[in-house]
């Protein structure tokens, strides 16, 4: 084993991971534009005042960035599908302040799915999904026509603190135009969505930095079912819900290869997403040389090492470490703002190292690992098995 220091085995992680307070720049922005906002009161105002005209928001949770709107016009959620050019298949996230404001929004009928939504809601606010059948009230271009919804009630005090002023249901994916990586800081919404939004409360970077995990706990006679790994383990989920979590989301292939305009079984997971536009592959750790590369060729390789200190290696026209000291929280923290700076057009190929073929303490907690993989393949667009070279 690799005896990696500081691998988290549960949520209570998250909380206390943060690299030092003025990343959380709430009131000290460090961010300069006319459309992101210092998180003050009067922002906070603004921006739920624009959220109910009807307007879209950069919204900072403790996962991604948000593209948020009002979702309860079919008009305001058409915004984001346009501004993402979000196929209308890829149901939305419903965020709420509180979790007594997702009762209005969902049917627990059933005292198997009531026992369950009041122990997994327990993690709110919190990293984690909710799908459970969908209320009356629920817009079905909000849940792509299905019979469910995805409901969250977000940790970042930003986010709390605008959707309880804001008082609605409000629709917020991730706030990136479709397929490309998700935004960890208020300039990655400026980025792609500059003019479909009016403003972006900086939260500062995101703590987590992946997408939150999807819980399915729709169907009373089947499992709780992870639709999408994140960094909420089994293991913290079983102890809270005192029965078995099954995963809908390995091996990452049959499922997910649909084509991004076809429904899949578990919708909005396709294969290829969070892509950088240069092209990006995933590499055994132990391969120091840069693929597909005669010696004459002048193609400028960035190499991504996952962990360990980034030391010069010959042929890479660079070399970048996601966490020297190995965290998982930290790669998965710094995975999205690398991949994006890694896309800025200096190198003409990343390579990324592959999950798989490191030995991760036994301690990590394997669902942030599984989500971190998963990220990765879905950015090569290739399975996470050593490539033979
Ligand atoms: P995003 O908000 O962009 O991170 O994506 C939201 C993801 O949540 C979708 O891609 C789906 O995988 C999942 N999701 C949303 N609503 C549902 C639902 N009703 N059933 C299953 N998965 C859902
Ligand atoms: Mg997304």
């Amino acid at each position: 084993m690799s005896g990696l220091a500081g691998c988290d085995v549960c949520l209570a992680g998250i909380l206390s991971f943060r690299r030092n307070e003025s990343d959380f720049n709430v009131m000290n922005p460090t961010a300069s534009h006319p459309k992101i906002l210092p998180a003050t009161p009067e922002s906070i105002r603004l921006a739920s005042q624009a959220l109910r005209a009807g307007k879209l928001v950069g919204l900072p949770t403790e996962t991604v960035y948000g593209l948020a709107a009002r979702g309860d016009q079919p008009d305001t959620v058409a915004k984001i599908f346009a501004a993402k050019q979000r196929p209308a298949t890829n149901p939305l996230i419903l965020h709420v302040g509180d979790p007594s404001a997702v009762r209005a929004l969902v049917v627990i009928d059933s005292e198997i799915t009531r026992r369950r939504f009041e122990a997994a809601s327990s993690l709110w606010p919190g990293p984690l999904t909710l799908v459970l059948p969908r209320s009356e009230s629920v817009l079905d271009c909000v849940t792509a026509g299905g019979d469910t919804v995805a409901v969250r009630v977000p940790a970042h005090p930003v986010a709390l603190q605008l959707l309880r002023e804001v008082s609605l249901p409000i629709a917020a994916p991730s706030a990136n135009v479709s397929n490309y990586v998700s935004p960890t800081r208020p300039e990655h919404v400026i980025d792609g969505l500059e003019h479909s939004i009016e403003w972006v409360l900086d939260g500062g970077i995101c703590d987590v930095g992946l997408e939150s995990t999807v819980l399915s706990i729709a169907n009373p006679n089947a499992p709780p079912t992870i639709l999408r790994e994140g960094v909420v383990s089994v293991a913290k989920l079983e102890s809270l819900l005192g029965e078995n979590v099954v995963s809908a989301t390995t091996p990452h292939s049959a499922a997910l290869n649909a084509s991004p305009d076809t429904p899949a079984a578990s919708p909005g997971m396709h294969r290829k997403h969070y892509s950088p536009r240069t092209p990006l592959r995933l590499v055994p750790e132990q391969n120091r040389h840069p693929c597909s590369r005669s010696p004459d060729d002048s193609k400028r390789v960035l190499r991504i090492q996952l962990r360990g200190p980034a030391k010069p290696i010959a042929g890479y026209a660079d070399v970048w470490s996601l966490s020297p000291s190995g965290v998982p929280l930290e790669i998965a923290n710094r995975l999205y703002e690398t991949l994006r700076r890694a896309d800025s057009g200096e190198f003409d190929q990343i390579e990324v190292d592959q999950l798989v073929t490191i030995d991760w303490s036994p301690d990590c907690n394997p669902n942030l690992l599984a989500a971190i993989s998963d990220r990765l393949c879905r950015a090569a667009n290739q399975d996470d098995v050593p490539a033979d070279h």
